[in-house]
């Protein structure tokens, strides 16, 4: 059978689907009386169904309706469990299909409806093989679906093969409280806990968990940036969440409102704090995001942010106020809140009383009085700040400026002998001026409370491991550093090795702009003067802006230049401050390209998956020709096409350029395919690659095995180019990549 009618529209089925059957069964004299008019006046969804429900003998039913067809009959019994493994569940249930057994070349499918051509066409794309359809009655055939899409299969294939994961326990031991004991929780709970555990080992701050419409992603977040671990198969998404939101005591019976909670779990012998939120996803379900956080690290002193000599001097002298307010500035994620209490503790060692006012409470510090704020229940920022100051604290730190009514009472505070600290969220420090006036507070108030202003970012440390020096002249004219530059010259660039999860980067460190108001300064805020001209005064008070700030960190050689223009952006490096905001502006109105400055910030949410419109393959093959050969045929195809000699060169290159798909040879010196599927599939990580296992040998023992290491197809040598294709777009599909 081949395709012989090209539609790529899939329409919903028309009932009965098997509608030919009655002509056919009528003919055979197997349609008991009376049948036929109810057939036409209910429209069941199987003629077949129905005839056997009045009486009719299902064997001969079959073997009429599969005679009629010119397909044998299947064996229900004797299902390859592997063969479902090309056709995706949506797809199966769809077109009520069974995938029987699958060869290189072809794949058979039982179904009631052989006729469906359709059908036909669309699960042999998607299963990249020629479909031979056999005949199977449409009860026996719906049981055998659920039997073999049951939930549990794709989290086992999932967590199969994964390294130690026993070592995660949740502090949760109310969870068998809610466990309905159905067996898709173990494999479900197992996944859970190898990610945390992956992503403490990862390093990163934030484990998310994206449903989108092919199942769940998976990411983690390392030093700022998130990136991609897994997808989790529809199937398991909904248990996959469940499972999360039970280990942190989260509501599980409501998904239409945000959750909150906390829970731990001990990772290689270390206690780590779970911060836990849901919120409801349109179409989707929820997305859960959860924070981690070493309990043990405590604050880091002033002098361990790693500002640069001349900034801690600066912020120092800002701390030595008693009275007034100093605002920590810059997008989510740019580490204000870390400073901030940075901030605290030096001025907490000099033996001064301070309150906080936070949401949440994410240290505790000893000998400070800590208010959680509860919006929910009316206790805002501005309510606790304003029962705080009756207590008369020399030292306020505000967590955060949200609304005017916050800024005034900060305001009030600051004019009345007190020193507040707190951070707003805008995009740097003369921006943040234009802000609070445009919330309500008069200039000059503004003038007289305001001492200074940090403007932050966080930028990646190039990995000690793997930096590789570059001549200056690959930066643009005005970045390239001065003659006499006060440090030693060392420009380098990011590369990536198995130290830094192949980023280029290991860690991160602050820089600053730090607008100290005083002077020409507080003059022109007093006269509502913003914007450019308080930039230009600014700076010639000495401030020196972001950009700037970080270009000596690129000069000494503790990051990259594209680091700093993908934190700080284009926009700073106009020398007139063009790039601050203008007058009475606000965050909505900055520049496209500050706003790109903060990726951060831009967290997708109903559409995580960015369309990579040219897949990236990797072709991993020690015969020259061979890569020669596929690399051909695959970039005919429009792909991009990377390749490696070996096994370990492969196992590198699936790290540093994670591509779309691996074709991996069997047979490799060094680490043959087998060793790299396993030492891919040991991780988390390596396991969002899909790979297609290419053998020398048509042996149905090598391939089964492959399947069950984790490989989503295998191709049998010598390759047909036109056969490469389907197979290679078949698997593109069914993980999801367009
Ligand atoms: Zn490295």
């Amino acid at each position: 059978m081949g395709n012989r009618r090209a539609t790529s529209s899939v329409s919903a089925p028309t009932f009965p689907r098997d509608e030919w059957a009655i002509a056919v069964l009528e003919r055979a004299a197997l349609l008991p009386p009376g049948v036929k008019d109810t057939i036409r006046r209910e429209l069941p969804e199987w003629v077949a169904s129905t005839v056997i429900q009045r009486g009719a003998d299902g064997t001969a039913v079959a073997a009429a309706l599969a005679k009629a067809a010119h397909v044998p009959l299947a064996s229900l019994d004797q299902v390859d469990s592997g063969a479902a493994h090309f056709v995706p569940e949506n797809l199966a249930r769809q077109y009520a299909a069974v995938p029987v057994s699958a060869t290189n070349r072809g794949i058979r499918i039982a179904t009631a409806n052989p006729m469906d051509l359709d059908a036909e066409q669309a699960l042999g794309f998607v299963a990249g093989r020629q479909v031979e359809f056999v005949y199977a009655l449409p009860d026996p055939l719906m049981r055998r679906l659920e039997e073999i899409y049951r939930p549990e299969r794709s989290i086992e294939r999932l967590v199969s093969g994964l390294g130690t994961t026993g070592i995660v326990e949740t502090a949760a031991e109310e969870i068998k409280v809610y466990d309905t004991g159905t067996a898709v929780e173990a494999p479900v709970a197992k996944l859970v806990d190898a990610t945390i555990s992956d992503a403490v080992r990862e390093r990163a701050s934030d484990v998310h968990f994206e449903p989108f419409d092919q199942g769940l992603l998976i990411r983690y977040r390392v030093d700022g940036v998130l990136r991609e671990v897994m997808r989790v198969p529809r199937s398991a998404a909904g248990a996959v969440i469940r499972r999360m939101k039970v280990v942190a005591k989260l509501d599980v019976s409501d998904p239409l409102h945000p959750h909150d909670g906390r829970t731990s779990a001990r990772v290689d012998g270390k206690m780590w704090d779970l911060r836990v939120s849901s919120i409801p996803i349109a179409r989707y379900g929820e997305k859960v995001v959860v924070r981690l956080l070493d309990p043990s690290t405590g604050i880091a002193p002033l002098n361990g942010l790693g500002l640069w000599p001349d900034e801690l001097a600066a912020f120092e002298k800002l701390l030595k106020n008693r009275e007034g307010v100093v605002l920590v500035t810059g997008p989510t994620g740019s580490g204000k809140t870390t400073t901030l209490y940075s901030a605290l503790d030096r001025i907490r060692s000099t033996g001064i009383n301070v309150v906080t006012v936070e949401d949440p409470v994410e240290y505790h510090i000893a000998g400070v009085n800590q208010i959680q704020v509860n919006e929910k229940q009316g206790f805002t920022f501005a309510t606790a700040l304003r029962s705080v100051l009756r207590q008369d604290p020399d030292v306020v730190l505000l967590g955060e400026i949200r609304d005017e009514e916050t800024a005034r009472t900060a305001w009030q505070a600051g004019l009345s002998g007190h020193f507040v600290l707190s951070t707003l969220h805008t995009n740097d420090a003369v921006g943040c001026i234009a802000r609070l006036v445009d919330i309500g507070i008069e200039p000059y108030k503004m003038a007289s409370a305001l001492k200074g202003v940090l403007g932050q970012r966080l930028l990646r440390r190039l990995c000690p491991s793997c930096a590789t020096p570059v001549a200056a002249d690959t930066l643009p004219e005005s970045a390239r550093p001065p003659v006499g530059f006060e440090r030693p010259v060392k420009l380098l660039t990011a590369r990536g090795c198995s130290q830094c999860a192949f980023t280029g980067y290991r860690g991160r460190m602050a820089i600053e702009e730090i607008l100290t108001v005083d002077g020409d300064v507080a003059e022109l805020i007093a006269r509502g003067t913003l914007g450019e001209p308080l930039a230009v005064a600014a700076r010639n008070a000495g401030m020196r802006p972001l950009f700037e700030a970080g270009l000596r960190r690129v000069w000494v050689g503790e990051t990259s230049y594209d680091e700093l223009f993908r934190v700080v952006g284009e926009t700073s490096v106009r020398p007139s401050g063009e790039g601050a905001a203008p007058a009475v502006a606000v965050p909505a109105a900055a520049p496209p390209a500050a706003a790109a400055a903060a990726p951060a910030e831009a967290e997708p949410v109903a559409a995580p998956l960015e369309a990579a419109s040219h897949p990236l393959v990797l072709v991993a093959d020690d015969d020259p020709a061979m890569r020669a050969l596929v690399t051909s045929i695959l970039t005919a195809q429009g792909w991009r096409v990377a390749e490696a000699p070996d096994g370990i060169v492969a196992l590198d290159e699936a790290q540093r350029l994670r591509p779309d798909l691996i074709l991996l040879d069997m047979d490799m010196p060094r680490l043959d395919g087998l060793g790299v599927l396993e030492t891919l599939r040991r991780r988390l990580i390596g396991r969002a690659v899909p790979v297609i296992v290419v053998t020398a040998h048509d042996d149905p023992a090598i391939e089964t095995r492959c399947i069950e290491m984790g490989a989503e197809d295998y191709i049998t040598k010598p390759i047909q180019p036109a056969s490469l294709v389907a197979r290679t777009r078949a698997v593109l599909r069914r993980v999801g990549t367009p």
